[in-house]
């Protein structure tokens, strides 16, 4: 049986896979970067076949878990999308235009999608996302309510992950979906404060995909970006803890999770593909990973508690070796579907933070990978080495 795998945006906190569908193949005619001098990063991508343009925004975070309380840019993203009236969406909506908006681990995504004569309507929806940042006490006190909800929410893989995440790197591995108590502490000018930091040429990164001249992009691209000033900043790396690690938390399930650094670190590759490898053993795995600069996870979970434990532990030498070809090859498969299936997303995403991050650069990274990086990849997963985390629910 071949495994395949379909892209679910988890709460927009993170990616998440579960299972099966093949990558999308649509015909991809040409793309262009552009680096502004004000260092934001402009990428459009002339897609021939589709319906309509999807534009992304995304800003890198500024690390600010610890800067500004957990959970302040995910109120700053309920609030910036409000647009200068509180209903930029419908205003949007009623002209066949979608917004969507994603807190993730080190990042913000939003996104607009419309018709390819519309593209100046989208950019413009993105200037007033940007610039309106005067919010009332009780746009605070609302959103806060609705953030909330979305914390009591959370599915157990995300309970199980966002523990993982905590025992990994401490403190810097706070949740960014935040926490009630300390979201309930931040304050309008508090939110203000870090838009600005975060709205820097620096920090920011556009893709534009769709039926659309390359040239017009470009420049609807650059016009938007080149209104951000340059604020060069530090995106403090995190500190991984002393693993291994073992924890429980109020779910079902369980997940092994493995420290990486960036996209261009060969060991990601690895670990990654050992991590799909193992997810494809067992039918009613998960799988996330939010690629970042500054540390990341990876973590594969199962819905029983417990199997994913045996999966791993009781794995011997040869049993390593046959999931070789195969974590490679899912590995492969995996970033050319994040990349096709969310039109910019993942490019943005990537590009937000550091602009030599491509997907080209982990395809080239899992083309490259031996057996001897695979076994690594694959015993870090182990409970000696990784963080274990059991639901006992
Ligand atoms: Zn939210």
């Amino acid at each position: 049986m071949i495994f395949l795998v379909l892209a679910v945006a988890s709460m927009g906190l993170h990616r998440q896979i579960n299972a099966q569908v093949p990558p999308n193949s649509g015909e991809i005619s040409s793309r262009k970067n552009e680096f502004l001098p004000n260092n934001s990063k402009l990428e459009v991508e002339f897609v021939p076949d589709a319906k309509s343009v999807v534009i992304h925004l995304d800003a890198s975070s500024i690390g600010e878990e610890s800067e500004t309380g957990n959970g302040c840019r995910h109120l700053m993203e309920h609030l910036i999308v409000l647009g200068n009236d509180g209903k930029l969406d419908e205003r949007l909506e009623s002209q066949g235009a979608f917004l969507t908006a994603s807190t993730l681990r080190d990042g913000l995504d939003i996104s607009v999608s419309c018709k390819p004569s519309d593209l100046a309507l989208g950019i413009s929806a993105l200037a007033e996302i940007t610039a309106n940042l005067n919010w009332v006490d009780s746009d605070l006190i609302r959103e806060k309510g609705i953030i909330d909800q979305e914390i009591a929410l959370q599915n157990s893989a995300d309970k199980l992950s966002g523990e993982a995440w905590q025992l990994a790197y401490g403190e810097a591995g706070a949740n960014p979906i935040g926490d009630p108590d300390l979201l309930n502490k931040v304050t309008v000018s508090e939110v203000k404060l870090l838009a600005e930091k975060t709205f820097v040429g620096d920090r920011l990164a556009i893709t534009i995909a769709g039926p659309i001249k390359i040239s017009d992009a470009i420049s609807a691209g650059e016009g938007f970006l080149k209104r951000f000033a340059s604020q060069a900043g530090t995106n403090e790396a995190r500190t991984k803890q002393k693993l291994p690690e073992i924890g429980s938390v109020d779910a079902s399930g369980s997940v092994r999770a493995e420290p990486v650094s960036g996209i261009s670190d060969e060991s990601t590759a690895a670990t990654l593909a050992a991590g799909l490898a193992i997810a494809s053993t067992f039918s009613d795995s998960f799988f996330i990973y939010t690629p970042s600069d500054r540390g990341s996870l990876v973590v594969v979970g199962s819905q029983t508690t417990g199997e994913i434990d045996d999966a791993i532990d009781s794995s011997d030498a040869s049993d390593v070796d046959r999931l070789f070809a195969r974590g490679k090859l899912l590995a492969k498969e995996y970033v050319k579907h994040e990349d096709d299936h969310s039109n910019g997303f993942w490019r943005a995403y990537l590009l937000a933070q550091n602009a030599n991050d491509t997907p080209e650069v982990m395809l080239s990274r899992i083309a490259t990978l031996t057996i001897q990086d695979f076994r690594k990849g694959f015993n870090s997963f182990r409970k000696d080495h990784a963080v274990t985390v059991d639901g006992n629910s």
